[in-house]
């Protein structure tokens, strides 16, 4: 194999601790991390394992909105790396799995959303979103984000074909632009947040 590939997928995944996600590695479920967001599962052990937690913010409305993030225990950086480790690979599909039930399911049950919904706001609309980088100032644990697909936070994405057809204006030195509604994080209510833990880690440990 090419120098650079190897070096990149043989990297040590160890501990870091200058890295707030790897420190979090010890928390139980229920457990709130150092910046707000709780633990609400964890899959394998530290060695092979993944952990999901909610987050405190959402860049949508916090009466109904919520983001999930998922996370692998060991210090990987790039997604080409989970391919050494076939167990870890297994476990992201699990913990994947999981959490895009519990995340469904609420929003299911407190949206009353249909499985085939005619109309898109009776719909269960989910996304992901993560991304890696071998650019140091950006080499950061993996954490990859799943969210309701709704609200200012629903908007088209550059890969998706409709972001392509929208209307591209001009601003004043010519240069083209497209208009996106503004997407301001606000922090979830205490109560909220903390029903929104009980319900997922409900569904998580059943
Ligand atoms: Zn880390």
């Amino acid at each position: 194999m090419a120098k650079e590939p190897e070096k990149l997928f043989s990297e040590a995944a160890k501990m870091s601790k200058e890295c707030n996600l790897c420190r979090e590695i010890a928390l139980k479920v229920g457990d709130k991390t150092e910046y707000g967001a709780a633990i609400i599962c964890r899959v394998g052990s530290k060695k092979d394992g993944w952990f999901a937690t909610l987050s405190p913010k959402t860049g949508s409305n916090p009466e109904e909105d919520f983001t999930i993030q998922i996370m692998p225990f060991a210090h990987l950086t790039h997604f080409s790396q989970i391919d050494l480790y076939p167990k870890l690979a297994e476990n992201y599909g699990r913990i994947f799995s999981k959490a895009s039930r519990a995340l469904t399911e609420v929003m299911m049950s407190e949206k009353k959303l249909e499985a085939a919904s005619k109309k898109k706001d009776g719909a269960a609309s989910v996304a992901i979103y993560g991304k890696c980088t071998t650019w140091l100032e950006k080499k950061e644990h993996l954490h990859i984000k799943i969210f309701p697909f709704r609200g200012n936070i629903g908007q088209p994405y550059t890969v998706d074909s409709s972001f392509g057809k929208k209307q591209a204006f001009r601003d004043d030195s010519g240069e083209e632009f497209v208009k996106m509604k503004p997407v301001r994080k606000v922090v979830l209510s205490e109560e909220r947040f903390e029903e929104l833990k009980d319900k997922l880690i409900r569904i998580l440990e059943g």
